[in-house]
């Protein structure tokens, strides 16, 4: 009979810090596309005049070239005001979920200065993005027709290039260090090269300062391509373990990205044609006092369909996402031929990091991107006796 992986009374810890979240995660999915109704139905209109009402005084003759017209303005005040709406709505559950049940159960180590900088940092970038997005996407959908397509193949390759810059991004919140040269290192190296991995780094972020949860993933692609490791799973694993946690991440670097590449392709073309439909639709029936294609007065609407298409999406895509996992489980056991190390990897995770090994079966159907801890555990002990 092998132990099980938390006491009575850890259990009953990490089952009273999951219960919460769990209740705001069921409320919080059917309540917010209610929210997003009652966006549409009653503040789209309001919020618009107030932003008509905010920019009557802005002149630039440059953008109003840009822009063909003087749109602009009231085009990304309305998205920016509805973004700060959106961000006071979440701010008190923000603040609880992320700073204080954190710290009341040890798992935080932030003081409230960093952690209210972090989310001002977040919030910032976010703002930028939306300004950029509803500048730059409204405005080239006014001026053609076809600007889906043109959207459609610029988010492509962005999104694959920002793959490639993801190791720079994490640097703006958190001190990262090359893993000092040693035997660790020497052995992550060679275990790559047996993954037949080409890995440009092995870093470490410095987040004990921030919490104490173990993490290690793999950022970049091909030449920029780094394993993270943080200080947290130095401090806590041994040697091999931290062999079995670089293995399993190795496993995903040879996951087959084609179907999930065109799946992604061809939904967000799906989603951007059905935003231009609405566009006309939104024009031709004078919604929210709309008279042309391209009016930002239809962004919550679009808002309410990303939500409920993404709820849809959920359970499909979190099931492709476990399969992988389970697959880079069992990649990793047979590379490092170490099942024990990569079980009592999982067991360290899964008691610093106070995880669930039981999380309620509607959340994992719902789009757990991972399968539950302790099945996971299961299975690695399995694999030991086979
Ligand atoms: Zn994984």
């Amino acid at each position: 009979m092998t132990e099980p992986v938390f006491t009575a009374a850890e259990l009953a810890e990490v089952k009273a810090y999951h219960a919460p979240r769990y209740t705001f995660e069921a409320v919080d999915s059917l309540l917010w596309p209610i929210v997003l109704v009652l966006v549409v139905r009653f503040l789209t209109g309001p919020l618009y005049r107030v932003a008509v009402r905010l920019t009557s005084r802005w002149r630039s003759a440059l953008l109003d070239r840009v822009w063909k017209g003087k749109g602009w303005g009231p085009t990304t005040v309305f998205a920016l005001l509805l973004f700060a709406i959106f961000s006071l709505v979440t701010l008190p559950t923000d603040i609880w979920f992320g700073f204080v049940r954190e710290h009341q159960y040890g798992l935080s180590t932030t003081s409230p200065w960093v952690f209210a900088l972090d989310s001002f940092k977040a919030h910032l970038f976010t703002a930028v993005a939306v300004l950029a997005l509803a500048f730059g996407l409204f405005g080239l959908a006014r001026r053609l027709t076809h600007w889906w397509w043109v959207m459609g193949l610029v988010a492509t390759v962005v999104m694959s290039v920002s793959a490639a810059l993801d190791p720079y991004r994490s640097r703006l919140y958190i001190e990262q260090q090359p893993l000092p040269d040693g035997p660790l290192r020497a052995r992550i190296l060679a275990l790559t090269k047996q993954a037949k991995v080409e890995v440009a780094d092995v870093l470490v972020d410095e987040t004990l300062s921030r919490t104490v949860r173990l993490q290690a993933y793999f950022a970049g692609t091909g030449p920029t391509r780094t394993i993270v490791l943080n200080d947290a799973l130095l401090k806590n694993l041994s040697e091999d373990e931290i062999l079995a946690a670089v293995a399993h991440e190795s496993g995903h670097v040879h996951e087959s990205r084609w179907p999930a590449r065109v799946m992604s392709a061809v939904s967000l073309f799906a989603f951007l044609g059905l935003v231009e439909w609405l566009f006309r639709r939104s024009a031709k029936r004078g919604w929210f006092g709309i008279s042309e294609r391209a009016d930002i007065r239809t962004l919550p609407l679009i808002l309410l369909v990303f939500d409920l298409s993404m709820t849809a999406a959920g359970p499909l895509s979190g099931l492709v996402s476990r399969r992988r996992e389970w697959a880079a489980d069992r990649y990793a056991m047979t590379l490092t031929r170490n099942p024990e190390s990569f079980s009592s990897m999982l067991v360290k995770a899964a008691r610093v990091n106070k995880m669930d090994p039981e999380p309620p079966r509607w959340l994992v159907l719902k789009g757990m991107s991972h399968p539950p801890i302790g099945e996971r555990i299961e299975f690695a002990r399995r694999f030991q006796t086979r």
